[in-house]
């Protein structure tokens, strides 16, 4: 039961929907079921469960009262029919895709992508004899060749890290779909407050939870949305019998109480990201930045059309390169040195000292990765302290 209506405002369902209080006693928050199996009246309602032919809980690998309120609340904030939350956001990339394919399918992907995203692709999904074509996906006509009666599932993320392409969520989905494929995007960065990708045409959207939705850096989870019974599918193949990457009633709450606050830690985040940019943008430390929100990002005009605002994520590249990174790095006070993203702490990561330092400089430079690329989180701090910080960060760098 919900006291709420799917019609009402974002913030209003992020709060509400899909749970009453007057089910549970007039608790106001949802209570974590920690619980694995739950008891049947008798064996044929047991036998009645197993069949689908009644609704209720089996066993939580499969489904959990509290997990299923941050399922109803996520289908609607994303514009969806259903939702499945997963253990991770890998846990939902893998769980969605081993469902989708099997062996000799092929995947057309966006050439940047998450660094685990890629290794399944590349990897894992290889080994099991699905074939991945990377491609330049800001150019949307590049599908075109690419997909043949063999491709299923066309998957990226916008905007994509480090350099912030955005990819056009519209006409990729509309090329695809003209073929038969399904598009997947990862919306993590954006969250459904700033884009939602089922509405621009999209069939299913794979989040990392542990980034804004959960927004406060205490859990990992991911989820899939789109069609309900694609996601059916995927709890009861690819969650219950592949992957096993079913979340904790203990995230799930945690993730229920990070979504009340998304759409307010939203317009902070890309407040806060806005100013941070333009300051980044006029410093003469500073060969480039990468942000949505500028005037000077190639996709200016496609991120006001499909994204709300411009977020909380930039990357930025200094003049003076690996040594210019390494040294800004290590100037940051308030700002942490960490990977992930979405916290209420500022996080900044350099990826050729950091999570692309097992690459050759030559490597780095193939997969648009330059030397003194740092990649930051704008977190949720007084911006003025961030500014602050950065800019004594830049006063201690190389120029070029
Ligand atoms: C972090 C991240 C993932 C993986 O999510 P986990 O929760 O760490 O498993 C996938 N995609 C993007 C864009 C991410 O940032």
């Amino acid at each position: 039961m919900s006291a709420s209506d799917p019609k009402q405002g974002f913030a209003t369902r992020a709060i509400h929907l899909g749970y009453d209080p007057h089910d549970y006693h007039g608790a106001l928050i949802p209570p974590v079921f920690m619980t694995s199996t739950f008891a049947f009246q008798d064996i044929a309602q047991g036998q009645r469960r197993f069949l689908g032919e009644e609704a209720g809980y089996i066993y939580s690998r499969v489904g959990n009262p509290t997990v299923s309120v941050l399922e109803a609340r996520l289908a609607s904030l994303e514009g969806g029919e259903a939702a499945l939350a997963t253990a991770s956001g890998m846990g939902a990339i893998t769980s969605a895709l081993w469902t989708l394919l099997q062996a000799g399918d092929v995947i057309v992907a966006d050439q940047t992508l998450y660094g685990c995203t890629y290794a399944f692709f590349q990897h894992g999904l290889a080994r099991l004899g699905v074939e991945t074509r990377f491609a330049d996906l800001t150019d949307p006509s590049r599908l075109d060749g690419l997909l043949d009666e063999r491709v299923r599932v066309v998957f990226f993320e916008s905007p994509a890290n480090p350099n912030m392409r955005l990819i056009d969520i519209a006409a990729v989905s509309e090329r695809a779909r003209r073929r038969g494929v399904l598009t997947v995007v990862d919306n993590t960065y954006c969250t459904p407050y700033l884009q939602r990708p089922l509405e621009l045409g999209a069939d299913l959207v794979v989040h990392s939870a542990t980034k804004y939705l959960g927004g406060h850096g205490d859990l990992i989870a991911g989820a899939v949305v789109g069609a309900k019974e694609r996601i059916e599918a995927m709890r009861f193949f690819g969650v219950k019998e592949m992957t096993g990457a079913s979340i904790s009633a203990m995230d799930a709450f945690l993730v229920l109480r990070g979504l009340k606050t998304l759409e307010l830690r939203m317009e902070r985040h890309s407040a806060s990201a806005q100013a941070i940019a333009r300051m980044l943008e006029a410093h003469p430390a500073v060969a480039r930045v990468h942000y949505p929100g500028l005037d000077s990002h190639p996709q200016a005009a496609l991120a006001r059309r499909q994204m709300r605002l411009p977020g909380g994520m930039i990357a930025l590249e200094l003049m003076g390169g690996y040594d210019a990174g390494v040294r800004f790095m290590d100037a940051l006070r308030l700002v942490t040195r960490a990977v992930s993203l979405g916290d209420c702490e500022t996080l900044a990561q350099h990826p050729a000292s950091m999570t692309h330092s097992t690459y050759t400089p030559e490597e780095r430079q193939r997969h648009g990765i330059a030397e003194g690329l740092v990649r930051l989180s704008i977190g949720l701090e007084t911006v003025d302290d961030l500014l602050a910080d950065l800019d004594q960060a830049l006063g201690g760098v190389p120029p070029a």
